[in-house]
């Protein structure tokens, strides 16, 4: 048995086999051929097997997910059978006597070199559908396996480098018992992502892909950061019962569901869920959020080849403001950028994406992008209750800049006789330094504000939070960390605002008894920590969390912070 350790991604246990997601080496040299009507027949007979295998992917696309998403291998369909690039191919294997890769290499590049110097959405998308089929035909001619999660049609754990979200949101559930990657974090957003889909995962395993082989026996235990690769039946028994534990734990929290989230001492705090998509609406009622703390609405944008319209827009946010019935929904505007990318928006490639041209920065310059979002938002706003929250703001004139292109779209819907609620609340994450140390400013122009610590934490400590080699400088309990929360919870309060918190930290175990000493309003976290939340919540004291918060800030190091809370909350 192997053991692997790395980062607690997303709780829970899964037990199955290996499926490594992971692509092949697709290198090749070039060479000569004496037999040209064998090589163009090896081609035809890689050309056939990448047809079938499309054929057999675009009918699981179609079935799993939808029709939208499984014409993407319709038009990988049509590059396969297409004659005026297969011709050349021949052509190429026939005049110079080259290998059968190296003819569809050089064809096909020139095609997507074509395609790309169009400077055309349409042709940029047929371009990047070449390179792949091409990839497929040549792992068909190397003898390689390109691996394909939605051909998955038994339970397994997938074992990847990295997985990118839009990978994530294609996991099937049924058969996806749980994920490892080699790289990321706890913030990642594979990770976050893996917390919504309810999937046991360890992130930033290091060695994982290079362990671990196609068909081995996997432990992964989410709640430790722990993988045993091929354990004997002893451990799988161990964890089996350790697994039973973790669901009789889980039904005892469930009995919370319908209550108010109070402190022992009476005190109503809210307990709201992240969400990515109205898909993960179901997991937040069942799981007895009291509102949404944040709506990444990026995912809308993610996994597709163009923009969501403003009607496809306003039909998601919709969905979860009926959805959520009045209860409180903080939707974030677009914040793509980071580790979030949208291959139809081709953006700079930047040296440290995580500081460049993301989120708000990127919506103050592409206007009409953030106006349709702005407009799909104000026209739902009528069917619940909705807040509105600018992701990366950084200065007070981001802040007004992005507020006022909101105002602006409202009279002019208002104009045109459309229905806007009158009471839309317009707040900004706090995720940036210069925010928080500024808090008692941006506190008299917002309605709210809601900290993002994935963010925050990383450009404090200046420690990227892709990076598991420096995920170590992930320390919410950081005193530097606490004193930035404590100043913005206390600017909000001076001028009467409320304060949410929807990075991951709101629900750590150990930070929920210290963010409710420094006052916090909101607490909003993946839909799965609520309940154990909530379990906790009903067992401090604000009064003690108050001493205990006040204590921790004169702490030096995060280690001495995490020691006061455990012998403080038992
Ligand atoms: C954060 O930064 O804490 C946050 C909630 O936003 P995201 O994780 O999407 O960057
Ligand atoms: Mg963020």
């Amino acid at each position: 048995m192997t053991r692997l350790t790395g980062i607690a991604a997303s709780d829970g246990i899964a037990i199955a086999k290996a499926y490594r997601f992971v692509q092949p080496d697709l290198t090749f040299a070039k060479t000569t051929v004496h037999d040209i009507e064998a090589e163009q027949k090896r081609l035809a007979a890689a050309l056939a097997k990448a047809e079938q295998e499309l054929i057999v992917i675009r009918q699981q696309t179609l079935e799993k997910f939808s029709a939208e998403e499984a014409a993407i291998f319709e038009a990988h369909l049509l590059v396969v059978h297409d004659p005026e690039l297969i011709g050349p191919i021949n052509q190429k294997i026939a005049d110079e006597a080259v290998n059968a890769e190296y003819a569809l290499h050089e064809v096909t590049s020139m095609f997507v070199a074509l395609f790309e110097g169009m400077d055309d959405e349409y042709m940029s998308a047929r371009a990047s559908d070449i390179k792949d089929v091409t990839n497929r035909i040549l792992a068909h001619l190397l003898g390689v396996h390109i691996p394909n999660p939605s051909n998955i049609n038994e339970q397994v754990i997938i074992v990847a480098n990295d997985l990118t979200p839009s990978e994530t949101a294609q996991l099937d559930r049924n058969y996806v018992l749980g994920f490892i990657t080699d790289i990321g974090g706890r913030t990642s957003h594979s990770a976050i992502m893996a917390r919504s889909l309810e999937i046991p995962a360890v992130v930033g395993a290091g060695v994982a892909t290079t362990t671990i082989q196609d068909g081995d026996t996997i432990i992964v235990d989410g709640l430790t950061g722990q993988v045993l690769v091929n354990p004997s039946a002893d451990v799988i028994a161990d964890y089996q019962e350790k697994a039973q534990k973790y669901r009789v734990q889980q039904a005892e929290w469930s009995t919370l569901v319908n209550e108010q989230t109070v402190s022992k001492d009476g005190v109503h705090v809210e307990l709201a869920a992240n969400i990515g998509s109205p898909n993960d609406l179901d997991g937040v009622l069942r799981h007895g959020a009291e509102g949404i703390g944040l709506y990444r609405t990026e995912f809308l944008y993610m996994g597709r080849e163009n923009l969501p319209s403003e009607e496809e827009q306003f039909t998601a946010y919709k969905t979860v403001l009926e959805g959520m019935k009045g209860k409180p929904v903080v939707i974030r505007t677009l914040d793509i950028g980071g580790d979030k990318h949208l291959p139809y928006l081709p953006l700079q490639e930047e040296m440290n994406p995580f500081l460049g041209h993301r989120a708000i920065r990127l919506c103050l310059d592409q206007q009409e992008l953030f106006r349709t979002q702005l407009r799909a938002l104000l026209r739902a706003s009528v069917y619940g209750n909705l807040k509105i929250m600018f992701p990366m703001i950084a200065t007070i004139q981001e802040f007004r800049a992005a507020k006022a292109i909101l105002l602006e779209e409202k009279e002019k819907l208002i104009a045109g006789g459309v229905a806007v609620g009158s009471s839309i609340e317009v707040g900004m994450m706090v995720e940036i330094p210069s925010t928080a140390v500024m808090a008692d400013i941006f506190a008299k122009e917002v309605d709210f504000f809601s900290i993002g610590t994935n963010d925050l934490i990383q450009y404090t400590m200046a420690a990227d939070r892709m990076n598991e080699k420096v995920s170590y400088l992930y320390q919410p309990y950081n005193p530097a960390i606490l004193r930035l929360i404590q100043m913005v919870i206390k600017a909000a309060h001076q001028e009467q605002k409320w304060v949410g918190m929807c990075g991951e930290m709101a629900g750590d175990e150990h930070a929920v008894p210290l963010l409710l000493g420094l006052g916090l309003d909101e607490f909003s976290m993946s839909a799965t920590s609520i309940l154990k939340t909530r379990a906790l919540l009903k067992q401090l004291s604000v009064p003690e969390m108050q001493t205990l918060a006040t204590e921790a800030l004169q702490l030096a190091t995060a280690e001495e912070v995490l020691e006061k809370v455990k012998q403080a909350v038992k």
